[in-house]
């Protein structure tokens, strides 16, 4: 099974990816997390990457496209994947095609996440994640118990650099211009399926579950 979750940053796309990386037994696999990786450990990637992820720009598409077929290639995708934040290109879209092609798999379905830009803005301003666990809450919306403090691992919580709001604001208008464009490219193949991307956790997995399981049969 080959998923690809779509919508806007901070429409939930780890969330949902995490849940379902769980539910199905297949990895999820987040662009944005490795590259932040690669960052971390100053690998050639991460310094080819960094200065575009800081003005919230997208990385180049032949870093990008590597980077994925690498990853896709490992054993603990051998069942399929999620993926979360490729493509965000059309030239992304139509790599991913070929990828596919050589490792025998085909898209099961494009899941297109739907938050409005006012909403993106007021989730990612307040985004926190674990600096050790990376477990994920936000300062109004699911706070931890102690300010600052990983309820899980009780290590320092920290705010991505990417998400203050003229950042955010930049990414918003990355992914109108270069993104969304995508989400007809996979309606016109057959493969989408819109969610509406605000409500609870729960009831936004309840929905991409059951429309995954429509689709597959399950
Ligand atoms: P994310 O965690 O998905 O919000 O991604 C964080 C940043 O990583 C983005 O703002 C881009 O700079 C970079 N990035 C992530 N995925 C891609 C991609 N598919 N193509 C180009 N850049 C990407």
């Amino acid at each position: 099974m080959v998923l690809i979750l779509m919508g806007p940053p901070g429409c939930g796309k780890g969330t949902q990816g995490k849940r379902l990386e769980e539910r199905y037994s297949i990895p999820q696999l987040a662009m944005g997390d490795m590259l932040r990786e690669a960052v971390r450990n100053e690998t050639p990637v991460g310094k080819r990457a960094k200065s575009y992820m800081d003005r919230g720009a997208l990385g180049p598409d032949d870093l990008i496209i590597e980077v994925m077929r690498e990853r896709m290639g490992r054993e603990d995708c051998a069942k399929g994947f999620i993926l979360d934040g490729f493509p965000r290109t059309l030239a992304q879209a139509e790599a991913l095609g070929g990828l596919l092609g050589d490792l025998n798999k085909k898209i099961t379905a494009v899941i297109n996440l739907d938050v409005a830009d006012e909403e993106v803005v007021k989730r990612l301003a307040g985004r926190r994640s674990c600096k050790s666990c990376g477990a994920a809450y936000h300062v109004a919306f699911s706070p931890p118990k102690i300010n600052g403090v990983c309820d899980k691992c009780g290590k320092e919580l920290i705010q991505r650099s990417d998400d203050n709001e003229n950042t955010v604001r930049q990414r918003l208008s990355v992914y109108r211009e270069q993104t969304a464009p995508l989400i007809s490219f996979y309606d016109r193949m057959g493969l989408l399926k819109n969610v509406q991307g605000t409500g609870t956790i729960d009831e936004i997995f309840r929905s991409v579950c059951s429309l995954i399981d429509k689709e597959t049969g399950r």
